[in-house]
């Protein structure tokens, strides 16, 4: 398995085709270092005694020990395991791990390519398998990039007035295809080893041209990644765990690359819409079951510094603080309880990877959602108003006089040292005042989907006839 040097290494290596703010630069650039920080904990995690059996998993192909992110689930336990890696890990990065998307997107595609190569005769499924393994065997970090620009949101891709709003093969070749379009949001395309490309939404017969997915290494000829990156404000004289991870969005730009046959997991060929649209489906699929794992680490650490402040300021024990903590306890546990029903529902699809059930995973996922700007209300209601007006480091740390004065005004509890206090409305301060801080909170929203696709899909499987019938009965109408 990799080390975090080693990955490191190889995205200094890689071309510089990522541009921030008017600037091209390469992966070494210091505004990525965050998020490195961030997917380097994957790494370190395999000697960590807390992750033993948790991180690694054994390759259903090579029968070797390989890194969970890198594994395509095959039973229940490794739901199970996946999910409880993903919370604990979260914690250590104070949010969002990152690996997630790629190992996400790598069990929707063993299910689809299988589909497609026995419907269409194409080799995507040993494709798939090769590449699999050399995925595993480098202990690759992906990300995934589906969604696209969509344009005009009333109109379908083959409606909208420029067809390059959702990206599509432009070109069949006898070696490979040719793609044009770009992919929006793309979370750590600049810290990624390789893209993994995948439709974003189901596809009409129309629109077999959109129904492409590939993997291309991150400065593949052809691809490049408009970058924002979010860090922790620098801190001088309290630095922390929290401060060193940072987050990367990207908007990924596919000006007319070509991609050879071997990376080409659905071709965008006559009849591919409906692999398209299930590929789609089943990403989210997955990436919601990896919310039940994460979204209940961001509440864990929201609680955290909810009870925290409420300790250090007398007030924990005050009844409408309680309630407001049991409140975060029953959102983190009961999106976690889906995540764990949604492995126990899970069936073994033919190709033999577990797929979660589609039920539990969005009622699961559409519960943290809803929530997220709640749980922030409540940090914001027991933290007071310091967060965001917190004085800066120099002045509270000043030897002369502002900083003693500083230091006596900011006491709470009287045993609790001046600096703790500062040190933990600092970190609050960057969960709720900053940059990082608002992009999490959009992320909450949106990542893995607007709310309206999980009610989309709640609502397409859920059996409501019979509730209407079990109304009816109890309400003793039978003539209908
Ligand atoms: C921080 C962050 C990280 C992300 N990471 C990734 C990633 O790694 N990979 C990836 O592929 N994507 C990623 N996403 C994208 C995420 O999945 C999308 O933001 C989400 O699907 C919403 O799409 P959108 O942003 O285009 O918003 P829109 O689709 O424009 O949504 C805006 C509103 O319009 C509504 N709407 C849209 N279309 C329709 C319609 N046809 N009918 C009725 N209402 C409609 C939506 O319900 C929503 O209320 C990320 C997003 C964020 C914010």
């Amino acid at each position: 398995m990799k080390t975090s040097e080693e990955y490191k290494e190889h995205l200094y290596k890689m071309k510089p085709n990522i541009y921030i703010n008017g600037e091209q630069v390469g992966r070494d650039d210091s505004r990525l270092a965050g998020s490195m920080t961030t997917i380097s904990r994957t790494f370190e995690s395999v000697n960590d005694p807390e992750f033993k059996d948790l991180i690694t998993a054994t390759s259903h192909i090579t029968g070797d020990t390989i890194n969970r992110f890198t594994h395509i689930h095959q039973s229940v336990e490794d739901l199970l395991k996946k999910q409880d890696m993903t919370r604990q890990i979260c914690h250590y990065t104070g949010g969002c791990i990152f690996r997630c998307m790629g190992v996400d997107a790598m069990n929707a595609l063993s299910i689809i390519t299988a589909r497609a190569e026995s419907m269409t005769e194409r080799p995507y499924h040993q494709r798939f398998l090769k590449y699999l393994k050399e995925w595993q065997t480098n202990d690759t970090v992906g990300c995934c990039a589906q969604t696209d620009p969509k344009g005009d949101r009333s109109l379908r891709p083959h409606q909208q007035a420029d067809p390059d709003l959702y990206l599509r093969v432009i070109e069949h070749r006898e070696d490979g295809i040719v793609v044009r379009g770009a992919k929006h949001h793309i979370t750590a395309a600049a810290v990624a080893e390789e893209i993994i490309v995948t439709p974003t939404r189901f596809l009409t017969p129309e629109e077999d041209e959109y129904a492409v997915s590939f993997a291309v290494p991150g400065d593949w000829d052809g691809v490049y990644l408009v970058t924002r990156a979010s860090n922790m404000k620098q801190r001088e004289n309290v630095p922390c765990p929290a401060g060193t991870f940072g987050d990367v969005e990207n908007t990924v730009i596919f000006d007319d690359v070509f991609v050879p046959n071997e990376r080409v997991f659905l071709g965008g060929y006559e009849g591919e819409h409906q692999f398209g649209g299930w590929l789609a489906l089943l990403f989210a699929l997955y990436h919601r079951h990896s919310y039940t794992g994460c979204k209940p680490s961001s509440t864990d650490i929201l609680l955290g510094y909810s009870a925290l402040v409420s300790e250090y300021n007398g007030i924990e024990d005050k009844k409408h603080v309680q309630s407001k903590l049991a409140d975060l306890i029953s959102v983190a546990e009961l999106v976690y309880a889906s995540g764990i029903a949604a492995a126990y529902k899970a069936t073994k699809d033919e190709c033999g990877t577990m797929i979660p059930d589609p039920m539990f995973c969005n009622v699961g996922r559409k519960h943290a959602g809803k929530n997220y700007y709640h749980e922030l209300e409540t940090l914001a209601d027991l933290s007071g108003g310091l967060p965001a007006t917190l004085p800066f480091e120099r002045d509270f740390f000043d030897e002369e006089k502002i900083g003693p004065l500083l230091q006596k005004y900011i006491k709470r509890k009287a045993d609790i040292p001046a600096e703790n206090v500062y040190k933990l409305y600092r970190t609050l301060s960057d969960v709720l005042c900053s940059s990082i801080g608002g992009v999490i909170s959009v992320a909450g929203v949106h990542g893995g989907g607007s709310p309206v696709m999980e009610d989309i899909a709640i609502l397409k499987q859920y059996d409501i006839d019979s509730r209407k019938a079990i109304a009816k009965y109890l309400a003793g109408i039978t003539d209908e």
